[in-house]
């Protein structure tokens, strides 16, 4: 058997992972994508579960290696998705990919039958308030990730769904409801 992917995109600070952690807990069929990261651990980010936490060399030997379905360099660190553990979770159930808007794109091509959901913030301002009040990002990285935020809401257009992000339960809910809906086709 081989299960629906899904990939998820948001700008930081949207509370994507709330959502997210939400929409697990209701899924038991569905299996998150760890990614592998240059970026250092935020505090209670598990290694193997939020991420896999690898040096910049490392990295470079995977990509060496074919071992990314995609990657990608942003906000000073790299990100990619590990293909081994992408098709061994397919094989298990349904997939969903937290990843930015260039990764999504890559699996879609890949991946034509891939659901491309966008999470969006109620405002921009409210946005720049729960990042800051996260307090596990340094300034300089606000700075930077803000400048993101633009053109992720420009790739928003090119997605299958944007959900806004006013309420996490709501949100939760929305997605939950489009996972239904393609998981059983
Ligand atoms: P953060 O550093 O806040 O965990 O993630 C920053 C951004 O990187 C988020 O938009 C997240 O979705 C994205 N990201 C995480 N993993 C991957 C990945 O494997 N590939 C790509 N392209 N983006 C990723």
């Amino acid at each position: 058997m081989s299960g629906k992917l899904f990939v998820i995109s948001g700008a930081s600070g949207v509370g994507k992972s709330t959502v997210l952690s939400r929409v697990m807990a209701q899924r038991s069929d569905l299996r998150f994508s760890v990614s592998a990261t240059t970026r250092a651990p935020r505090p209670g980010e598990q290694e193997g579960v939020s991420y896999y936490f690898v040096t910049r060399e490392q990295f470079e030997e995977m990509i060496r290696q074919n071992a990314f379905v995609e990657y990608d360099a942003h906000m000073k660190n790299c990100y990619g998705t590990p293909r081994a553990q992408l098709e061994e979770k397919l094989q298990l159930g349904h997939v969903i990919l937290d990843i930015e808007p260039n990764g999504a794109f890559n699996v879609r091509a890949q991946c034509p039958d891939a659901t491309l959901i966008f999470v969006a913030p109620p405002s921009l301002e409210e946005l720049e308030r729960r990042l800051r009040g996260r307090g596990d990002t340094p300034e300089d990285q606000i700075a930077v990730r803000l400048e993101r935020v633009q053109w992720e809401l420009e790739q928003s257009k090119k997605y299958d769904y944007v959900v806004i992000n006013s309420r996490v339960e709501t949100c939760a809910d929305e997605i939950l409801k489009i996972i239904a809906e393609k998981a059983e086709k």
